[in-house]
């Protein structure tokens, strides 16, 4: 059968910046085919986790784990060929149709890359499009089949997100860090969304990291959530809990 999902285990999680202390002592684990929410204020360190695990900042202490692998120390592009992919909060999606941001993701599981796709060589015009049948397969998978040979620049937000998404999962991702995937949609975008993710977890089988602020969509789809407050984890259970949880609540109305 298929390669089992790793678990990722973030432990005792550290980063400053000068001299700030954007994550302070950091556990939590993400296991294998589950939606894990990472939730708490604005600069609680949210995107400094995603950025670290993903290898884009360094830790200054603690460890990043998949598996068996240690991430703590690898570049970005070895983090994705282990199978992790992300998106960012703050999307830039201004260049080329939807199919051509989606043959991005796919450029890094191909072995001959950039430089033989250019000179066409005829093993990799064969692989270009298996790729290409694989991209438009996830475009239609996130409800952008009718938008697969479009310019992404006129496409709605919301649609753009979901490009954000597709290319991400183009990579063929064992584990999905999702940040802010529903910010600045409308209600309905956000449902659909939601339930997108879901499918993800439930077709693909793979593990999802969400940094998400909808409380309402984190009680629908994750099994579990972690809250941060300044960098410091201040609950983590099953959401119904941390809904409930004092603790969390105050953190939230600033008291
Ligand atoms: P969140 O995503 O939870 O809103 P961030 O992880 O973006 O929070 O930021 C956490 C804290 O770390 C903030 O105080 C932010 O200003 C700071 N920070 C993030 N990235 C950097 C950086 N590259 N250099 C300096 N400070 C940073
Ligand atoms: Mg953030």
């Amino acid at each position: 059968g298929p390669d089992p999902v790793p678990a990722l285990t973030v432990e005792n999680l550290t980063v400053r910046f000068s001299g700030l202390v954007a994550l302070d002592d950091l556990s939590f684990t993400v296991p294998p085919g589950t939606i894990h929410a990472l939730i708490g204020p604005n600069g609680a360190g949210k995107s400094t986790c995603f950025n670290v695990i993903s290898g884009v900042y360094r830790a200054t202490a603690g460890t990043v784990r998949y598996g068996d692998e240690d991430l703590t120390r690898l570049a970005p592009h070895r983090i994705a060929r282990l199978g992790v992919a992300r998106t960012f909060q703050n999307i830039v999606l201004t260049h080329g149709t939807v199919a051509d941001n989606l043959m991005l993701g796919r450029h890094r599981l191909t072995r001959a890359g950039f430089t033989a796709s250019a000179l066409r060589l005829p093993h990799t015009v064969r692989e270009q499009r298996r790729h290409r049948e694989r991209a438009a397969e996830i475009a239609d998978f996130l409800g952008l089949g009718p938008a697969f040979d479009k310019p992404v620049a006129g496409l709605a937000y919301g649609d753009r997100k979901r490009v954000e998404m597709a290319r991400a999962l183009c990579m063929e991702p064992q584990l999905l860090l999702l940040d802010e995937p529903v910010a600045g949609m409308h209600p309905t975008e956000r449902s659909a969304m939601a339930e997108t993710i879901a499918r993800v977890r439930d077709s693909l089988k793979i593990s999802i990291l969400i940094v998400e602020h909808d409380m309402g969509l984190i009680m629908r789809i994750a099994e579990s959530v972690t809250v941060l407050d300044f960098g410091r984890l201040i609950a983590d259970g099953p959401p119904e809990r941390i809904q409930n949880d004092p603790v969390v609540i105050s953190a939230y109305l600033g008291t």
